[in-house]
């Protein structure tokens, strides 16, 4: 406002009715350039899904609404804080995504109607990911594993599809049926470095020594109860179901 001068905008003699209001409307202007900027600053974030930057605006500006939520309902499951979700995959349907529940926000332009809901999820990467950067860890990691990772992203609270549970191996293999939804951790996966935290303390399986994989059939030895991949110690299906098996190293 500075910039006008006060003498533009008194009704001079001669001046219509209209000059006025056309005065008025150019000194309202750039409060209403305000309003637009935030709204279509809001859109293109949405539009490039920059969720954290939606989030982050809306927290310094005071034309926007964040509440934070405990729990929320979705796809008529109630999910809270802290827990495990299954997340929606566009680019892999049959493999979903798996994250913990960090924070529960909706955002609202105070002049808008729109609220857009939001989470803070803390991602656990599945197989398909980290094979991408580690191949050769294909044939000992489960399709039921996931591993603990410090990512977190903003995610749409519409892409949540479920509640699902994370455990230990332990606990996965003491389940006596592969339940839906139940996955089980045991490494923390280093994205930046591209590598697992821990490996080499659970390399230490059969003659492979590899990690344990509880897709894959074992045979245990009836000395040392150790256990091997059948087809490590060469054997075949139908030779190891009824009789007593002893490892190489306890022969
Ligand atoms: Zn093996
Ligand atoms: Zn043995």
């Amino acid at each position: 406002m500075a910039e006008f001068k006060e003498d533009k905008f008194f009704n001079k003699p001669g001046d219509s009715e209209d000059s006025v209001d056309k005065l008025k409307k150019k000194i309202s202007k750039p409060k209403q350039q305000d309003i637009i900027s935030t709204s279509q600053k809001i859109k293109e974030m949405f539009k490039k899904q920059q969720f954290k930057d939606i989030v982050n605006w809306a927290e310094k500006d005071p034309s926007i609404t964040l509440h934070e939520y405990d729990e929320m309902k979705v796809n008529s499951h109630t999910l809270k804080l802290g827990q495990y979700a299954l997340i929606k995959n566009a680019k892999n349907p049959s493999e979903d995504f798996v994250g913990k529940i960090q924070r529960i926000v909706t955002i609202k332009e105070n002049k808008s109607k729109k609220l857009i809901c939001l989470c803070e999820v803390n991602w656990f990467y599945r197989k398909s990911e980290i094979i991408k950067f580690k191949p050769q860890a294909k044939p000992w990691i489960s399709n039921n594993e996931v591993f603990s990772t410090s990512c977190t992203d903003y995610i749409l609270a519409s892409a949540i599809l479920s509640p699902c549970r994370i455990v230990t191996l332990e606990e996965y293999e003491s389940s006596s049926q592969a339940e839906k939804g139940v996955f089980f951790t045991r490494l923390e996966w280093l994205p930046a470095k591209k590598k697992f935290d821990g490996l080499s303390k659970l390399q230490n399986h059969c003659t492979c020594k590899q990690p344990q994989n509880p897709d894959q059939i074992y045979i245990q030895c009836d000395k040392c109860q150790k256990w091997y991949h059948i087809t490590c110690v060469g054997l075949k299906k139908g030779e190891y179901e009824q009789k007593d098996y002893i490892c190489g190293c306890c022969r």
